[in-house]
This record gives C-alpha cells, sequence and structure tokens, in this order.
C-alpha cells in the first residue's frame, strides 16, 4: 500500500498508519513524507545510534557504518518517489474533512468500523493504552485527560511500547498521574496486545489502543474496542464511551490549549549531551568514521 497526501506527519505519526495496514494483509506499505520530516528523524537516529556506539553496543563499526550512510544522505536528501506511470488495483481517496468525530473498530473486528456516536455509553470495565501503535505522545494526552480526576473505576493498564517512553515520561512526571488515578503499569513492549504476556478477565468489555480485537486475543470471551488513545483515556475517566459531546468537550478543555507541549516527539539530537550519556568506550577509542569507511565521509567533509 502507498499512503500518500499528509506529508507533514511526524516520522512517529506516519509509523500509526503504515504499522495499521497490517490488518489489512499488506505486505508492505510506504508514505510519502517530506524531505524535511525524514531528515528531522534521520537526524535523531543518527544522535541515537551514536550514543549506542559510545555504550559499548556491538558492533560499533557496523552502527557506525550506517550513521555513515544516513549523513551521507542528510548532506543529499533525495526520497524514493513512485512512478508517475505506477498502476495500482484500487485507489481510495479519503477526505478527512469529512470525518466530524473519532471512529472506533468495534467488537470484536477490525472491519467492524463505527463511529463514536454508535457506540457512546457502552459499559467499559478495562482500558489499554499500549502497544507499538502509540507513541509517546498518547501518553502525555492520556495524562492530562486523566489529571486531577479520582481513581478510575475500572482497570487501567498503561504500557508504552519502549523502555525510553516510559523513562522519557516518568521524567516529565506523567507517571504520577498515572498512578494517582490507580492505572497499573505495565513493562514496556506488547503486553495486553499480544495477550500473552498478560490477559483481561474473561467476558470483559475493552477499550484498547492496540492494533487488533480478534475473538479471544486479549482475554477469552473479551468485547474489544479498538481507538485512540485520548478517547481511550475518556472511557477509563468515565467507565463507558463518551458521547461525542463529552468527548469533543475534554479534547477543547485538556487536549486543544496543550498540543504542542504534548505531541512532542523524542528528538535525541536536541537533548544536551545525549551524544555521550552512559558512554563507556572513551572518545579516542572510538572507530572513526571515515577510517572505517577508507573516505571522508559527508560529516568530515
Ligand atoms: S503484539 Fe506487539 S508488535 Fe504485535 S501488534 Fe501488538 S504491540 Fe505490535
Amino acid at each position: 500500500m502507498e499512503i500518500e497526501g499528509l506529508p507533514n506527519l511526524k516520522l512517529e505519526q506516519a509509523f500509526e498508519l503504515t504499522d495499521a495496514t497490517a490488518e489489512r494483509s499488506c505486505a508492505g506499505c510506504t508514505i510519502k513524507l517530506s524531505p524535511e520530516t525524514v531528515a528531522e528523524y534521520i537526524r535523531s537516529n543518527v544522535a541515537l545510534l551514536k550514543n549506542m556506539a559510545a555504550r559499548g553496543y556491538q558492533d560499533a563499526r557496523t552502527i557506525l557504518r550506517r550513521v555513515a550512510k544516513m549523513e551521507a544522505w542528510l548532506a543529499n536528501p533525495v526520497l524514493l518517489e513512485a512512478d508517475a506511470d505506477a498502476e495500482y488495483a484500487e485507489i481510495i481517496e479519503i477526505d478527512l474533512n469529512q470525518i466530524k468525530e473519532p471512529i472506533v473498530a468495534a467488537p470484536n473486528d477490525p472491519d467492524n468500523v463505527k463511529l463514536l456516536s454508535e457506540v457512546a455509553g457502552d459499559l467499559v470495565q478495562e482500558v489499554f493504552i499500549g502497544s507499538c501503535m502509540t507513541n509517546i505522545g498518547h501518553y502525555r494526552a492520556a495524562a492530562k485527560v486523566l489529571e486531577a480526576q479520582p481513581a478510575v473505576s475500572g482497570r487501567l493498564w498503561i504500557c508504552p511500547p519502549t523502555r525510553m517512553d516510559e523513562s522519557q515520561l516518568r521524567q516529565e512526571g506523567v507517571y504520577e498521574t498515572f498512578e494517582a488515578v490507580k492505572a497499573r503499569t505495565e513493562m514496556p513492549g506488547c503486553s495486553l496486545c499480544m495477550g500473552n504476556q498478560a490477559r483481561v478477565e474473561d467476558g470483559t468489555t475493552v477499550f484498547s489502543t492496540s492494533t487488533r480485537n480478534f475473538n479471544n486475543r486479549m482475554g477469552k470471551d473479551a468485547r474489544v474496542y479498538l481507538g485512540s488513545a485520548e478517547l481511550a483515556a475518556a472511557c477509563a475517566l468515565l467507565g463507558r464511551i463518551p458521547t461525542v459531546e463529552e468527548y469533543t468537550a475534554i479534547v477543547a478543555d485538556k487536549l486543544n490549549p496543550f498540543a504542542d507541549d504534548l505531541y512532542r516527539y523524542l528528538n535525541f539530537d536536541q537533548i544536551a549531551g545525549f551524544e555521550d550519556e552512559g558512554r563507556v568506550i572513551p572518545l579516542e577509542e572510538m572507530p572513526r568514521i571515515e577510517d572505517i569507511l577508507g573516505m571522508p565521509t559527508a560529516a568530515s567533509r
């Protein structure tokens, strides 16, 4: 599948779309982004890889060879594009302006798609905010919805996809909100999405941000809705799926005014001193990229 029309999505946001195409039985997916968007992500990734090499990840030469290729791309950022005369089995146009309310996948099939107004009021006993479909911004947003609220009535599972996300969210104090509402915080990873590391109660109704709601995947006879982290947090707050009016009010009061701060991603190149954080290999002992490649690099020229 090829997706285009949203060139300025951040990589983390674009990944939600490409990741979800597995549910369309896609063997692969590309999304057309602007060179600036991709360069922002690559710069961050270069800093991450350099930090991994500094912390002793092996093989440093392999990691730094990749860094050199990425820096060469940054010096001349050209992206692959679909052929102008490519033929497609089908072209689907979606006008996002026509989407006026959240859309969810209702129990128990990712294709059982409904508008929020069609499912509002259904009681929800467990909420899962996690899986590879989520990114750090979702957890900040969920916490904002839950801030200064009493403990949730049902079970709320919080499971960021990576330990880096978890650590950053803890540093920012976001976990304090989750703990205050008595959420159950899980070790980062797949957790309930996989359904073999943790399970919901038998026969329960769940609202989940994960990828699939096939029968019995999350728990025996569980009824599972799939939707956004923001809507999931609202479900946890109310113990039921909110009405469109309730949800719109939450977004207007708690999310929109703080959007720039909530939906920030981990740009490692912008974290002061990150490349040296946790260094165990002295700088002078690091393999030099020029020596690995046997030639000057884009960065050293
Ligand atoms: S099981 Fe893990 S990798 Fe697979 S879809 Fe769920 S979170 Fe993603």
